[in-house]
C-alpha cells in the first residue's frame, strides 16, 4: 500500500442547539471534503444547509455494520478526505466514533491522519458556567439505565471530584429521585438546553431539584448535563 496516498479522516464537532455555534475551520473542512459521515444525515443536512454547504452525506452511526468501516477504509485508502460528525457536539463524546477510529488505527496504524476540527460539545459548554469545585471532574457520559445504576450514583458521592453525566428528559426526574435517596447531600446542577431558546441552570439539592421539576414539567423536557459536586 502506498501510504502517501491515503486521505484524511476530519473528526468535525458541530453545534449543540445554536447552528451558529460552529467554527470558520469546521465549515471549511465541510465544504471541501469528499463525504461527510453523519449519525442522521437529516439531521446534519440542516446545518449544513444553513451554511450553503453542499457536499455529499452518508451515514455512520452506533449500528453500523463492519462493511460499512471497511468501506470508510477503502476510500481514504483511494485518497478520499472524509468528515464525521454527529448530531449534535463533538463525535465520540457520548456519540459514535470510537469503533470506526479503532478500526482505522488498527487497519492504517499511524499512517493515517485522523484530525480534530474542536468545538461545541454539551459537557464543555456546561463546564463553562457552572463552577466545579477545585476545577476537577469526573465525566460518566450516560448512566446505566437499569443494571449498574445505583452502583453508579453510589460511585458518584464516594468521588473526591465533581461528577459530571449527561442524562436524557425521560430520566431527569428518576435522577434526581435517586440522587435524593442515596446522595440527598449532594448540591446538583442541570445545565438545560445549552445554546437554544429555553436555556438554563438549575441548582440545589436533589430534593429542591425535584421541587422545581415537578412545579414546572415543562423544565423536564429539552437536555441536560448534571453536575454534583460536595458543595
Ligand atoms: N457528543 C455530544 C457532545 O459533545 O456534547 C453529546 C451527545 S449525547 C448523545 C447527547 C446528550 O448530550 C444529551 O442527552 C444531553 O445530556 C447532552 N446535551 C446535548 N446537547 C445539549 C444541550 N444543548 N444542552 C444540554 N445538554 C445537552
Amino acid at each position: 500500500m502506498n501510504t502517501t496516498e491515503l486521505g484524511t479522516l476530519y473528526i468535525v464537532a458541530t453545534p449543540i442547539g445554536n447552528l451558529e455555534d460552529i467554527t470558520l475551520r469546521a465549515l471549511r473542512v465541510l465544504s471541501e471534503v469528499s463525504c461527510i459521515l453523519c449519525e442522521d444525515t437529516r439531521h446534519t443536512k440542516i446545518l449544513l444547509s444553513r451554511h450553503n454547504i453542499h457536499t455529499k452525506t452518508e451515514s455512520y452511526h452506533a449500528r453500523s455494520a463492519d462493511s460499512k468501516l471497511r468501506g470508510i477504509a477503502e476510500r481514504l485508502e483511494r485518497g478520499e478526505d472524509l468528515a464525521l460528525v454527529s448530531d449534535a457536539g463533538t463525535p465520540l463524546i457520548s456519540d459514535p466514533g470510537s469503533p470506526l477510529i479503532m478500526y482505522l488505527r488498527r487497519e492504517f496504524g499511524q499512517n493515517l491522519r485522523i484530525v480534530p476540527v474542536p468545538g461545541a460539545s454539551a459537557l464543555t459548554a456546561a463546564l463553562s458556567v457552572i463552577p466545579v469545585p477545585s476545577g476537577r471532574f469526573t465525566f460518566l457520559g450516560f448512566l446505566p439505565h437499569k443494571k449498574g445504576r445505583q452502583t453508579a450514583i453510589l460511585g458518584m458521592k464516594a468521588a473526591e471530584d465533581s461528577q459530571i453525566c449527561y442524562e436524557s428528559s425521560h430520566r431527569i426526574l428518576k435522577l434526581m429521585g435517586e440522587l435524593d435517596t442515596f446522595y440527598p447531600e449532594a448540591r446538583v446542577y442541570l445545565a438545560r438546553e445549552l445554546t437554544k431558546q429555553f436555556e438554563e441552570v438549575l441548582e440545589g439539592t436533589p430534593a429542591e431539584l425535584q421541587v422545581l421539576l415537578t412545579e414546572r414539567p415543562e423544565r423536564q423536557k429539552g437536555e441536560f448535563v448534571v453536575i454534583v459536586s460536595k458543595k
